[in-house]
């Protein structure tokens, strides 16, 4: 991955969505053709032998890779959502925030004990999300459990809340 090409097409937000927070707005690293398609190259190569048979992306910036690196893999997509979103049985996890609490679900049905599993979001922050997704994940049943984000805030230590045997990658460490 050209991280350059990643971090001149990552636009920055300040005060976003509260005063005090700068946000990183990766509308438009998937707006831009040639960065796209590097994006997905990079993912491609990094899984490609790994035996991926499910991809799953959480709601919702870790759909737009997540459903293309699929298709490239030749693995099924699955999406976590926030709670009322998903139509059928669900299996839930919910996870501490800064304030309060939050929860994501998967289909019970998504995911089964042969399926090599790609966990994949946007950004890694406090960690919070995706490990309540790997969790999910392994209630689930899944052989084997991989971890990508494009960006990860390296101040936040968001690493800490897997387990230390976790394999996670990122393309971009802010
Ligand atoms: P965590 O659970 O790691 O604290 O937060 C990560 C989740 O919040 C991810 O789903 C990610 O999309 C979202 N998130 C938090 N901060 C940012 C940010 O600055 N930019 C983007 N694009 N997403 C963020």
């Amino acid at each position: 991955m050209n991280k350059e090409t990643l971090k001149k097409n990552l636009r920055e937000i300040p005060d976003f969505p509260i005063p005090g927070i700068l946000f990183y707005d990766v509308t438009t690293l998937f707006k831009n053709a040639e960065c796209l398609q590097e994006m997905i190259d990079s993912l491609y190569e990094l899984y490609k032998d790994k035996g991926i048979t499910k991809v799953v992306g959480i709601e919702s910036r870790g759909f737009i890779l997540g459903g293309a690196l699929a298709a490239r893999l030749g693995a099924g997509f699955i999406m976590a959502r926030k709670p009322g979103k998903l139509p059928a049985e669900v299996l839930e996890e919910t996870y501490a925030k800064e304030y309060g609490t939050d929860t994501i679900q998967i289909h019970k049905d998504a995911i089964n004990e042969n399926d090599v599993v790609l966990l994949h979001d946007d950004l890694l922050a406090t960690g919070g999300t995706m490990a309540a997704t790997l969790r999910l994940v392994n209630k689930a049943g899944a052989k084997k459990a991989y971890v990508n984000f494009v960006i990860e805030l390296e101040k936040l230590n968001g690493r800490k809340a897997f387990p230390a045997d976790v394999d996670i990658t990122t393309f971009l460490k802010l």
